[in-house]
């Protein structure tokens, strides 16, 4: 018997299997997942090429993109077909014996000897190896249409073989994934569970998903009637008699209920894209169970909005504002965002960053286009019109669902949203000129009134002939609470904001005048000027006059670091203050560049 070519896996495959063996044994389960997923995305790959040449599709059954499922009770066997990309030979040990990936084996490195290992895995795809969870060995047979067909086989955890496959290219093209199970896993090999995973895990897959199936069916009448001798009929109805039950007989008999087995393949999923389908033919779990599948987590999103564009861009999408972060948001070199691009249903692209502005990376969805065309290339992708209204509608969209949000009644809802993204709505309003306006409103900070407010509201509690937005920028919220800086301001009952995200030293130099009306003034800056009534005037000018000695004083002994030292505006209680001019920086942007620099 033709043995194969025997490799052994990569250090970091072991590492990883280590890692997912380990920490993930609670929830076997997920390695059905992880397949089918692979075949999805085997499937999107052809798919995808094939709009460019159509015949690498193949003909007949082998053009139907799909997977097959079915399990083998007998030899303890499941089996997972699909009729994707498949792989070369070489495909097989690269893909399957090594992690080329720098992040997985960046991961690998962080989590191997970490207890915590389970929380962060389950953020990360875990990928082909899961299923040494539920297998003890498996065989992989893939066609490629670059290669003639091969069979990967591994029973351990340290080695595998490859080998052209003496069976010829059966699979026409495609992979399929053969598991011996476990003794302690038998549970995969009921249909009735393999039903149930997929509803749970897999039912977004835009590919149909068959489950071979046994099912118990009666048999017709015809057809039972037909095999039957007359000479068994005879001796049944004499049976009857003998058994005395002639009373009963003359009642319509019961007719005993002929059952046969049948088998058949059954579709587990519907594969038409939730995105296709009109928003009241969708409930919220389903929504939910969506963003799940595009997110890999298990977390509920803050909002969502399904949609569907007319006129010079015509695009359907479902953008989901999820629960929590990603951790690379601010990573700018990070691949992509959370926005899967299809053209006409056929997915292209999961990280084109061109999709969305860097401070909308966060956003989780799908945008389906009708108008681009469907053999795009990244190139073409990357400087297209198309792409650039679809960017444009999606940040509208976006704008809208933080408009609803912070118009609910439950203002908790927007101020949880807003501790969460409240950056990303700054760096908008930073970087998105043609959108400051409507992202400035939607700002909040905290003030010496408020838990968190938003300017418009600043604005209403103004006093009487209030006409600017004081403001202080600082390291944290109690550090400028204390400030002396702000004495004055509070003593004349104005409330003052408290900037004090590292972000907003670069927001409020782009702040215009809100409302076109009230002019922002920064209360750590010098100059600062309240409307004094006559007295006040005359007790400052008194007190300028009783101190020129003291101040010329200091001028002369600290001249070399100060620029200028006047009677203050600003100080009610506290004796003196230093501050910036008010075009130089502040401490606070000292504070951050010094932190930037390292
Ligand atoms: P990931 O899917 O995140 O890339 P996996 O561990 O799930 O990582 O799979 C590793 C690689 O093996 C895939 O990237 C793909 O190249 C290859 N692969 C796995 N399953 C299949 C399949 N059914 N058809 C084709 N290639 C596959
Ligand atoms: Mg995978």
């Amino acid at each position: 018997e033709e043995k194969g070519e025997k490799f052994t896996f990569q250090t970091e495959v072991n590492k990883l299997m280590n890692i997912i063996i380990n920490s993930l044994y609670s929830k076997k389960e997920i390695f059905l997942r992880e397949l089918v997923s692979n075949a999805s995305d085997a499937l999107d790959k052809i798919r995808f090429l094939a709009l460019t040449n159509a015949d690498l599709l193949g003909e007949g059954e082998q053009s139907n993109l799909d997977i097959h499922i079915k399990i083998d009770k007998a030899n303890n066997v499941l089996h997972i077909t699909d009729k994707g990309i498949g792989m070369t030979k070489e495909e097989l040990v690269k893909n399957l014996g090594t992690i080329a990936q720098s992040g997985t084996k960046e991961f690998i490195k962080k989590v191997s000897d970490s207890a915590e290992s389970s929380n962060l895995i389950g953020q990360f795809g875990v990928g082909f190896y899961s299923l040494f969870l539920v297998a003890d060995s498996v065989v992989v047979t893939s066609k490629s249409n670059d290669d003639d067909q091969y069979v990967w086989t591994s029973d351990s955890q340290s080695s595998y073989t490859i080998a052209k496959d003496p069976k010829g290219n059966t699979l026409g093209r495609g992979t399929r994934i053969s598991l011996h199970i476990k003794d302690d896993s038998k549970e995969f090999l009921d249909q009735q569970v393999i039903k149930q995973l997929v509803k749970k895990y897999s039912q977004f897959i835009n590919f149909p998903i068959y489950l071979y199936v046994s099912e118990e069916v009666e048999v017709p009448k015809e057809e039972q009637e037909q095999p039957i001798s007359d000479e068994k009929d005879t001796e049944e109805e004499t049976t009857t008699t003998e058994e005395g039950e002639e009373e009963t007989a003359q009642e319509p008999v019961e007719e005993e209920k002929k059952t046969k087995t049948v088998y058949k393949w059954e579709e587990l999923n519907d594969s038409k894209p939730l995105w296709m389908k009109a928003a009241k033919d969708v409930s919220k779990e389903e929504y939910t169970e969506f963003f799940r599948s595009l997110s890999k987590t298990q977390d509920t999103p803050i909002t969502y909005s399904h949609f569907k564009t007319e006129g010079d861009t015509e695009f359907r999408s479902i953008l989901y504002i999820p629960e929590n972060p990603p951790s690379n948001m601010f990573d700018l070199d990070a691949a992509g965002s959370g926005l899967k691009l299809f053209v006409r249903r056929v997915f292209i692209t999961d990280n084109l960053k061109e999709l969305v502005p860097n401070w909308l990376r966060f956003l989780v969805g799908v945008i389906d286009s009708d108008d681009l065309p469907l053999n795009v290339s990244r190139e073409m992708l990357q400087q297209n019109k198309i792409l650039e209204a679809i960017k444009k509608k999606v940040i509208g969209k976006f704008i809208s669902m933080v408009k609803e949000l912070s118009e609910e009644e439950d203002k908790t809802k927007y101020h949880d949203f807003f501790k969460k993204f409240g950056s990303s709505l700054k760096l908008g309003a930073i970087e998105d000129q043609a959108n400051k306006k409507r992202l400035t409103k939607y700002l909040l900070f905290p003030s010496s009134k408020e838990e968190l407010t938003s300017f418009a509201d600043y604005v209403g509690r103004m006093k009487e002939g209030q006409d600017q937005i004081y403001f202080i920028t600082g390291k944290s919220k109690d550090s400028v609470e204390a400030s002396p800086l702000i004495e004055q301001a509070i003593k004349r009952g104005y409330e003052v904001l408290f900037m004090v995200d590292p972000i907003d030293e670069y927001l409020v130099p782009q702040l215009d005048k809100f409302d076109d009306k009230f002019k922002f003034t920064n209360l750590a800056r010098s100059g600062v000027k309240f409307n004094e009534d006559k007295e006040e005037e005359d007790q400052r000018k008194q007190t300028a006059e009783e101190f020129k000695p003291l101040i010329s004083y200091l001028k002369k002994t600290l001249s070399d670091k100060l620029e200028k030292v006047v009677v203050s505006k600003v100080l009610a209680d506290s004796p003196s203050i230093l501050v910036s001019n008010s075009w130089g920086v502040t401490a606070n942007q000292e504070r951050i560049m010094k932190a930037q620099a390292h």
